[in-house]
Formats: C-alpha cells, sequence, structure tokens
C-alpha cells in the first residue's frame, strides 16, 4: 500500500517542532515525510535582534537542519516555495514540485508596511537571518565612512528604530550595547550617535506591565536610548524619517531606520486563495485551514483566537512551538486512522523581553521579574527552544550561557 506522503513547508519553529515531533511518533513504514526550506539550515529568529545588533555572530543563531531531523524517516528538500495549489495538491517550488496527501504550512512571518511611504525603499527590516546581517554590516559600513567624509555629518550616525513593541525594544536594547563599542572600533565620541525609538501609542510595549515598562524605558534612556512615544512614522526617505505626533510633523535625518513595527503571514498565504488576515489563516481547533481537512497552518501563518478576549493570540514562538506538537499529534492520528486529534490549545508561560544581553523584563508563571533574575530567565527560554528542537547535544552547541 502507497504511504501518505506529508509535506511541510518552512523548517522555523512552527516547521521544524512538527517535523521534529512526527518522526518521533510514526515509524519508517507509516509515512513519507518531507521538509522542505529555503536554506539547509534552521536559524532562531527570536535571536535575530542580536544578529542586527552586530552583538551576536550569525553562525551561533542558526543550524543545519540535517543536524536534527531522522535522515531514514524525513527527506529534507532545500528549495524556495512559491506557489501552493490545494485543488491539485501539490506546492511549486523553485526548482520542482511536489504532491501531498497531508501539507504543513510554517513559512512564517514578512514585515508589515502598512503602505507608508518610503518603508520597502528606505528602511531595514528584521525579516531573516540575511536581513539581520545586512543591517549589522550596514551600520558598520556607515560608522567607517563617518571620519572618511570631508564635511562631516552628525545626522549619518543616527539610528531610529520604527516601534516600541518587543521587537523594537529588544533591539534599541542590543543597539544601546553595541553602539559604544562601534564608536571605539571607529574612533567615534559616543554622544554623537543617537538611538531614536518611535512609538505611535501612547506607550511603550503597549498592553504589557506598566511598571515593567517604566523600567525598560528608564534603563534604556539611562543607556541613551531616546524614545519618541505617541509619534508615527508618516514617511521613510533616503535622509531618515517623517514622523507627527498630534498635528506636529517632524523630520528626523538618520543614516541607517529599522522598520520594527508590524508582522503579518507570508504572502504565500494569499497566493494560494487561502481566507486569512494579513496572510494569516483563522485556523479550526486541529489548526486545519477551514475547507482544506488536508492542509494545516501552524506558526505565524496561522491565527488562533483567544476565546477569554476573543482576539488573536499574538503570532510568537511560544504559540508556533506548541502548534508544531499538536500538528505533529494529529497528522499521526490521520496517517493511523485512529484515535482523536488533539484541540490546540495554547499554554502560555509568560513573556519576557530582553534589554540587551544584561538586563530584561518579563512575567513567567504570573510573576514579574526584572534585572538579573529576567535576564537569566531570557536564557533559559531561549536554551528550551534549542532543546526541545534538538536535544542536549544542540544546547551545548549553541545555547547561550553568558548567564552572569
Ligand atoms: P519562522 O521562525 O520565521 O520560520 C519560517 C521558516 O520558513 C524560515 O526557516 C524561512 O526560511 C522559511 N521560509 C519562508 N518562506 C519560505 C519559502 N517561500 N520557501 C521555503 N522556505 C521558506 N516570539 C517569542 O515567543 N519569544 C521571543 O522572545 C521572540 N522574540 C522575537 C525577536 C525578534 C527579533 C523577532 C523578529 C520575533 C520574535 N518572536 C518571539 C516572534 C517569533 O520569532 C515568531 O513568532 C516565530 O519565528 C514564528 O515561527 P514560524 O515557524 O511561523 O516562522
Ligand atoms: P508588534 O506588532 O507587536 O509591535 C509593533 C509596534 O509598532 C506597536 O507597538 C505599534 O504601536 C507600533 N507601530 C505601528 N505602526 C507604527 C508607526 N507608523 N510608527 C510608529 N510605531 C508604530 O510587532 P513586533 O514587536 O515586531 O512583534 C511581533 C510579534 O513577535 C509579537 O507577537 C510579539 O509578541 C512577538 N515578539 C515577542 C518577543 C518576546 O517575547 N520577547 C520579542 C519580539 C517579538
Amino acid at each position: 500500500m502507497r504511504k501518505p506522503k506529508i509535506v511541510i513547508l518552512g523548517a522555523g519553529y512552527g516547521g521544524l517542532m512538527t517535523t521534529v515531533n512526527l518522526q518521533k511518533k510514526l515509524g519508517v513504514s507509516e509515512a513519507e515525510i518531507v521538509l522542505v526550506n529555503k536554506n539547509d539550515y534552521h536559524y532562531e529568529t527570536t535571536w535575530l535582534h542580536e544578529v542586527s545588533a552586530g552583538t551576536l555572530h550569525h553562525d551561533r543563531s542558526r543550524f543545519k537542519v540535517a543536524d536534527v531531523i531522522d535522515k531514514s524517516k524525513v527527506k529534507f528538500v532545500q528549495d524556495t516555495v512559491v506557489d501552493i495549489k490545494t485543488a491539485e495538491k501539490r506546492v511549486i517550488l523553485e526548482n520542482g514540485e511536489l504532491e501531498y496527501d497531508y501539507l504543513v504550512v510554517a513559512l512564517g512571518y514578512e514585515s508589515e508596511t502598512f503602505g507608508i511611504k518610503g518603508l520597502k525603499e528606505y528602511a531595514f527590516s528584521i525579516a531573516n537571518i540575511n536581513s539581520a546581517r545586512q543591517i549589522r554590516e550596514h551600520m558598520d559600513y556607515i560608522f567607517a565612512t563617518y571620519n572618511n567624509e570631508p564635511v562631516k555629518r552628525d545626522e549619518l550616525l543616527t539610528i531610529v528604530v520604527g516601534g516600541a513593541g518587543f521587537t523594537g525594544i529588544e533591539l534599541v536594547g542590543e543597539l544601546a550595547n553595541r553602539v559604544p563599542q562601534l564608536c571605539k572600533e571607529f574612533d567615534i565620541p559616543r554622544e554623537k550617535v543617537r538611538i531614536i525609538c518611535v512609538e505611535a501609542a501612547p506607550m511603550a510595549l503597549p498592553g504589557f506591565d506598566p511598571e515593567l515598562v517604566e523600567y525598560a524605558v528608564t534603563q534604556l534612556e539611562r543607556k541613551g536610548v531616546e524614545f519618541k512615544i505617541g509619534t508615527a512614522i508618516k514617511e521613510c526617505t533616503e535622509d531618515g524619517i517623517i514622523v507627527a505626533k498630534d498635528d506636529q510633523v517632524e523630520e528626523i535625518k538618520a543614516g541607517t531606520v529599522i522598520w520594527a513595527a508590524g508582522v503579518r503571514g507570508s504572502h504565500l498565504i494569499e497566493k494560494a486563495g487561502f481566507e486569512n488576515m494579513r496572510g494569516r489563516v483563522k485556523v479550526d481547533p486541529y489548526l486545519r485551514a477551514p475547507g482544506h481537512d488536508d492542509v494545516f497552518i501552524v506558526g505565524d501563518c496561522s491565527l488562533v483566537i483567544n476565546e477569554e478576549i476573543n482576539r488573536p493570540y499574538p503570532p510568537t514562538a511560544q504559540v508556533a512551538m506548541q502548534e508544531g506538537v499538536t500538528c505533529a499529534k494529529n497528522l499521526a492520528v490521520l496517517v493511523r486512522g485512529q484515535g482523536e486529534m488533539e484541540v490546540f490549545k495554547p499554554d502560555l508561560k509568560g513573556t519576557v523581553c530582553s534589554l540587551g544581553h544584561d538586563d530584561a523584563i518579563g512575567i513567567v508563571f504570573g510573576r514579574k521579574l526584572f534585572g538579573s533574575s529576567a535576564s537569566f530567565m531570557k536564557k533559559v527560554v531561549d536554551n528550551r527552544a534549542l532543546f526541545l528542537q534538538g536535544g542536549a547535544g544542540l544546547v551545548m552547541k549553541k545555547g547561550k550561557f553568558n548567564f552572569f
């Protein structure tokens, strides 16, 4: 009898957790499992603010997919997905095609610029490991350029971060630590450099615990970060950004603008014709796309409603990884044709937000943490994610042990 073929698209948190759990559950004779990913490596998206700022080398934040899959059960295809044809149960890749019986779409997030003029052309975003490397290299170049110009332009040294959500805050935390190193390396006085974080909402980290937000903002300001709160980015130009607060419009000249003010699901979700909201599909309780009993959607391309507040869970690695576990269980049930599928219910343990490698804020199991205890917890969380993906060996190879 022909084995059912399961194709998993994307080896980020959602796709990799589905794969490593599925390979434990199913025997070689039960299903053919194919994992497709653009690169031959997985990167820790949750560490990309460090790669962008240059406080962590990109090789520390990635590992080979081959190192964590069981090659006797999973075939890995390094290729880029260009389309999904659900009616024909086919996936179109840049270099070929794949048929499937069951599909898992885990293609992650893309930057959402909300149509703001100039952002696509002139701003950087932390979209993947390569865009993170580009930000780091760009800042190195800018700092190296400064002392080579006949007339020094201080505005070149201004770094603007759009958005004070968790990504924006974690990024400025790293930048605050990196800038003094860059200044030393390129003989530039620290006071010449501005790090400006622009947030449209009336507070940084809107909706998070106000006491912890105040701690974060105070700590970051102490390290030289300037906040412009209640201020929206309206346009990005070659020379910087245009912002508005109430009716006041201001131009901020900057050599580096990083947009960290919004994400959406993969554009391939829209292209494939799934019903979606900004590239995210409101999945059924078992994580399937409505009307497609053979297609599971996990990670940032999925949308799960938190019934208690009737709003979607935010797209996080925590949720993506838990979805991967449920998705693998449900696929095993379908392949075997026995048992009950599991209803997905996130088990949120909390949120920890770093403020550089040496400081953080967080709420874990309902307890507020800040300073060194939160920073310790952040590294525990990062190492735990590695453990769930590749076991103790991966933690030893890539883990964070700079606890103090
Ligand atoms: P991803 O992890 O983005 O993986 C998608 C994968 O699909 C990638 O491997 C990509 O290469 C591949 N892919 C994409 N398109 C294609 C294609 N066309 N063909 C083939 N392969 C493709 N969440 C937390 O819970 N905690 C945190 O501390 C945290 N910190 C974050 C820090 C930063 C800087 C950012 C940007 C996000 C952070 N998040 C955090 C959010 C979290 O990273 C995402 O929710 C999570 O990565 C989503 O997982 P995913 O599997 O859906 O996508
Ligand atoms: P986000 O949508 O959570 O935050 C974006 C911020 O940008 C918001 O505060 C918003 O008000 C602001 N903004 C939007 N438009 C703006 C404009 N024109 N000008 C200025 N500010 C503007 O996005 P994110 O921070 O990238 O987070 C994405 C997801 O990843 C979230 O679910 C988040 O929880 C998760 N994440 C988690 C962590 C963590 O747990 N440590 C870290 C990073 C990201």
